[in-house]
């Protein structure tokens, strides 16, 4: 039996932890497949405070876990597979034993969404990506693709100009999502090029083969369709958050992002509380992932310190 199980090790679990365990609560802390979650896929990070020059994302994420260790922090790997929120202590399904709780704090964070097109699935990991600064290495003197208008498919492309010799960013529309700053650092490279108000309507290759060979677009104003030879496709196109294991038992809107009240971390399951990118839509940032753990902790903290007091006064 745990005070405080913190499901997902990346800012805002390790923040969470980190806090819990500085309160002399010992969290667990289970880490999925991903440990350290979406920034241990990414290279530079230059806007987390206190890193004038920079930090590479899995050097970051090194940090706050050697900082959440430091206090007495516990972790476990595992895929949990269920869980019962219906009554306290809550139950964690996991292979190599169960896990019971007194307080939860969810911070699966989330994850990259796909097309869904059959070839793109076919192909995953033989040309298709959805991490340039996982795949991007593999594309050395290639042209690749980058779908997506935001500030991931700006900074995926602008990433990739590293080692490919050509970026073509093929959006929806003909204005990007992305911010000021992206856009600008994404048109101003010379060896970026955009495509607008088109989709991807299939991919070719084999995945035996060379990959990917050309993919069909399709022009979304004109309904004209192109064929082009290209050896890379970078889905860059949002997130989803990793919210499944809890359906019917935490209230999430109509994304799948887990509701919690407004300032604070609680759910509408008293005990279970969720920070970072699982909860949040808009900010979606290492930094605001980090903030709502450290008011996850706290919040948990306090649920516990009341429970207790109302176990005494009974
Ligand atoms: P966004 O939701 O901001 O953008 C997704 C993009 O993909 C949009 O341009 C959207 O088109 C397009 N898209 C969505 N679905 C499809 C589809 N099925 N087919 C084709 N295109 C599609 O996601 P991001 O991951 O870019 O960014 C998420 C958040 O993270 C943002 O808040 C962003 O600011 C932040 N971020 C910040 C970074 C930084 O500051 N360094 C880096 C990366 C992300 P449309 O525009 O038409 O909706």
């Amino acid at each position: 039996m745990h005070k405080i199980v913190i499901l997902g090790s990346g800012p805002a679990g390790l923040t969470a932890a980190l806090y819990a365990a500085r309160a002399n609560l010992a969290p667990l802390v289970i880490e999925g497949a991903q440990p350290g979650g979406q920034l241990t896929i990414t290279t530079d990070v230059e806007n987390y405070p206190g890193f004038p020059k920079g930090v590479l994302g899995p050097e970051l994420m090194d940090l706050f876990r050697a900082q959440a260790e430091r206090f007495g922090t516990t972790f476990r790997t595992g895929d949990v597979t269920a869980v019962d929120l219906s009554r306290r202590p809550f139950r964690l399904t996991l292979d190599g034993g169960d896990v019971e709780a007194e307080t939860l704090i969810i911070s699966t964070g989330a994850a990259a969404k796909l097309l869904g097109i059959e070839s793109e699935s076919r192909l995953m990991g033989y040309g298709v990506s959805a991490c340039a600064t996982c795949d991007g290495f593999f594309f050395k003197d290639k042209a690749v693709l980058v779908v997506g208008g935001g500030d991931t498919a700006m900074e995926e492309a602008t990433f990739l100009t590293k080692f490919a010799s050509k970026v073509t960013v093929v959006h929806r529309r003909d204005e990007l999502r992305a911010s000021k700053i992206m856009q600008e650092r994404a048109t101003k490279n010379p060896k970026i090029d955009f495509i607008w108000d088109s989709v991807i309507d299939e991919i070719q290759g084999e995945p035996q083969g060379a990959g990917v060979t050309s993919v069909s677009l399709r022009n979304l104003k004109t309904d004209a369709a192109t064929q082009m030879p290209i050896d890379g496709v970078f889905m860059a196109i949002g997130h989803t958050p990793n919210s499944a294991l809890f359906t019917n038992q935490v209230a999430m809107d109509e994304f799948g992002y887990i509701v919690t009240k407004k300032s604070s971390s609680e759910t509408n399951v008293p005990g279970v509380f969720a920070c970072g990118d699982v909860q949040d839509r808009t900010y979606r940032q290492a930094i605001t992932a980090a903030g709502t753990g450290c008011m996850a902790a706290i919040d948990a903290e306090r649920f516990l310190e009341a429970a207790e007091s109302e176990e005494s006064a009974a």
